[in-house]
């Protein structure tokens, strides 16, 4: 490297005059003990940084007073803003600590600072999106602190990347891709469009300079045929807006170099077709009162000298878009036959629409009419940004914030950044991954703790799954996940396991034709399924694997010449009736009480939903084997009471019962020394419940458990659940509902 003579005296003036440059623009710090606190910060700052050079060879705080004055001047932001700007490089990369920065300034400059120094700075970056990832869920999490850190952090980054020509390549790349990424977009919804368009021309003059240049360099060479058109166009509208004395000023501007690009790149236009696409902005320096009728005064002008599209006229003053922009959009016919853009808008609407509120401290009482929840939270800041500040620290302290409040972002393991809908679980996570991954999902880590596949995430949250092979989506899954991809994936598997299931039945039936002698033809199969009420083949198959049609006990048909024929309706009615009087149910209204004698009556416990005391039942009358007692939610009950609601007796448990009941549990959790140990002890000698039966399985480190025990009603039940639950290691805890699940 060349050394070079520095000038030190020269490099000090420089200083002084970079700050005295920030100063001008510090419009909110008025009093003179703001100035002094932008002043103490200055002087911390230089002292702090004054052996550091940035790779340009500039002195170091340059940096800082540049981003204090993107803060202040681009952004608007308050002298807290402006004093955390300017020191916000000194806890990472000087001497300076959390703890000095409080006792010379206070506890909200730390909080920022500490905010900013997380994100962690852009010199130790390493080439890889885990990191992006992890920044920005840092960023997101800081968020909720104080906004400035957000706003203080994308001047930082806006310094950066205008200086980015002094940084190694792959560093200009990695930058640039991140702030395309996660920066750009972020000033967008902030309002901070002329920021935003900024943040995406220099990303793209680094990814891809070759393409930048070129574009640069076309519009330059036809910058002529534009002006010449423009001032065409414009002449006879200028003439008839100076007759009547309007105060006002004509831009132009072509689409950013980016969405050219943009356009080239992803959509295959061809530069000549759109690099003479662009609005005529008509800016009206008007008073407040009048803005709305003057705008509409210019838009009559506009429309008696060129033809209007009447479908694509925008009428953005009398209700302005959800981010606050106001403005009057026509597109008119010119005389080449061209149609362009028109744009009429106050200063005022202007200056918002291109600095977003950091225009705002100009026009205190403007038309705001947020809409929708970021400019909810947009005018919150502005209301920030305008009140003293006492005020506004106890407003950001007790300021929740919402800014992605549609979508949430969550990580993968290695740091992907993946988007959900809000409200969105674990379960829906696995399916977005792959849907085998969602399909063997029994639970996940996020950020590192075990929870459940119901778990709802939250944006940054770092989210693993955990599957097993034994896992199969399972109907209730449908009420989990919240993605229209999920649940339809959920679906396509629910009915490719029906069908494989209704497989098993098929050959099942198929062997009882055998043995009956009964012919495999198409049109018994559809006495089957008149008979059995089943819709269609499929679900006829399905019952019979099921075991929910019993095919030991399929009489009462008449068999002729291999074709199965039934008794007609009416005897089926009167077998019915028949079981009616044998069992003799308690008369219409009357309640069945379980476990009493009194009755007589023949009951059995349904064996597709087990239900036990504390259950919500009711009895059904079957055909052959007496009063059945299902649980109200068996997922049998809905048929059974829609389509036979006749069949149907009100059922309650006895009091004080002392029988035991069998019920079935299984678990699944991580594999863990003792953990089976400490299951069984809790059944055993905790709870003292007596055990049946226990299994366990093991696989990749996930097991899974079944255990039979004996209670006596769902609280006893729902107890050692519980229990359950809270042994470290045990993910889910569920009750088998019969044999078959
Ligand atoms: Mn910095």
């Amino acid at each position: 490297m060349v050394k070079q003579e520095i000038d030190f005296e020269e490099e000090r003036r420089e200083i002084l005059r970079r700050y005295r440059g920030l100063l001008r623009v510090c419009h909110r710090s008025r009093t003179s003990k703001d100035k002094a606190r932008i002043r103490k910060a200055f002087e911390i700052s230089v002292n702090a940084h004054k052996d550091m050079r940035r790779k340009s060879g500039e002195p170091y705080i340059y940096h800082p007073l540049a981003v204090a004055k993107i803060a202040a001047e681009e952004i608007g932001l308050d002298t807290t803003s402006i004093v955390c700007a300017l020191l916000h490089d000194t806890v990472e990369d000087t001497d300076i600590t959390l703890d000095d920065i409080q006792n010379l300034f206070g506890k909200k400059e730390r909080v920022i600072i500490d905010g900013l120094t997380k994100i962690s700075g852009f010199a130790d970056y390493n080439s890889n999106t885990s990191d992006q990832a992890e920044n920005f869920r840092k960023m997101l999490l800081t968020l909720s602190d104080d906004v400035r850190v957000i706003l203080i952090k994308l001047a930082d980054r806006l310094h950066n990347m205008r200086t980015l020509d002094h940084m190694k390549r792959e560093k200009q790349l990695k930058i640039a891709s991140e702030t395309l990424f996660m920066y750009a977009p972020l000033a967008h919804r902030l309002g901070l469009y002329n920021m935003k368009t900024e943040l995406e021309d220099l990303s793209l003059k680094f990814k891809d300079p070759e393409t930048y240049e070129d574009i640069v360099n076309k519009l330059q060479k036809t910058q002529a045929v534009r002006t010449r058109f423009i001032n065409q166009f414009t002449l006879p509208i200028r003439r008839a807006l100076d007759k009547i004395g309007s105060k006002y000023d004509i831009k132009s501007r072509t689409k950013s170099i980016y969405s050219i690009w943009n356009k080239i790149v992803k959509k295959g236009v061809p530069f000549e077709e759109i690099y003479d696409v662009f609005a005529i902005r008509i800016i009206l320096d008007t008073e407040s009162d009048n803005e709305k009728s003057d705008c509409w005064r210019v838009y009559s002008i506009v429309t008696d000298f060129y033809q209007p599209s009447p479908e694509r006229l925008r009428d953005w003053i009398s209700i302005p878009k959800s981010s606050g922009y106001e403005s009057l959009h026509t597109t008119v016919m010119s005389p080449t036959g061209k149609w362009v853009e028109v744009q009429i808008r106050s200063t005022r609407m202007d200056d918002l629409a291109e600095k977003g509120f950091a225009a705002h401290w100009k026009y205190k009482d403007s038309p705001d009419t947020p809409e929708n929840k970021l400019d909810k939270w947009l005018q919150q800041v502005r209301e920030v940004l305008e009140s003293p500040e006492e005020s506004a620290i106890d407003f950001i302290d007790n300021f929740k914030l919402s800014l992605f409040s549609e979508e949430i972002y969550v990580f993968t393991p290695n740091g992907d950044l993946k988007t959900l809908p809000v409200g969105a679980t674990a379960l829906d996570f696995g399916f977005l991954i792959h849907s085998q991954i969602g399909s063997q999902c029994i639970g996940a880590k996020v950020n590192f703790k075990l929870v459940p596949i119901s778990h709802k995430l939250r944006s940054g949250d770092q989210v693993e799954i955990l599957t097993s092979k034994k896992q199969r989506p399972k109907e209730d899954w449908l009420s989990i996940v919240v993605t229209a991809s999920a649940r339809q994936k959920i679906r396509d598997a629910l009915r490719e396991e029906r069908k494989q299931i209704a497989d098993e039945g098929k050959e099942m039936l198929r062997r009882r034709f055998n043995a009956i002698k009964a012919e495999w033809l198409s049109a018994n199969i559809d006495e089957l399924v008149k008979y059995y009420d089943t819709d269609t083949t499929i679900e006829l198959y399905y019952r019979i694997a099921k075991g929910k049609i019993d095919l030991t006990r399929l009489k009462g048909f008449i068999l002729e010449a291999g074709r199965i024929r039934f008794e007609k309706k009416e005897e089926i009615a009167k077998t019915e009736t028949e079981v009616k009087t044998v069992v003799g149910p308690p008369a219409k209204g009357e309640t069945l009480l379980i476990g009493d004698d009194q009755h007589k009556m023949e009951y059995k416990l349904a064996p597709c939903c087990n239900p036990i005391p504390g259950d919500e039942v009711f009895g059904f009358i079957t055909i052959n084997e007496g009063i059945k007692i299902h649980r109200t939610s068996c997922p049998n009950a809905q048929e059974l009471m829609s389509k036979y609601a006749y069949r149907v007796i009100k059922a309650r448990w006895r009091n004080k019962d002392t029988v035991q009941f069998e019920v079935g549990l299984k678990f699944a959790g991580i594999d863990d020394v003792g953990i089976v140990q400490n299951i069984t002890n809790i059944i055993s000698t905790d709870m003292n419940v007596n055990m049946r039966s226990i299994s366990f399985e093991a696989n990749d480190g996930i097991f899974q458990g079944k255990v039979m025990v004996l209670v006596h009603d769902t609280m006893h039940l729902n107890q050692l659940m519980d229990k359950l639950k809270a042994v470290t290691g045990v993910l889910t805890v569920d009750r088998i509902e019969s044999e078959f699940s």
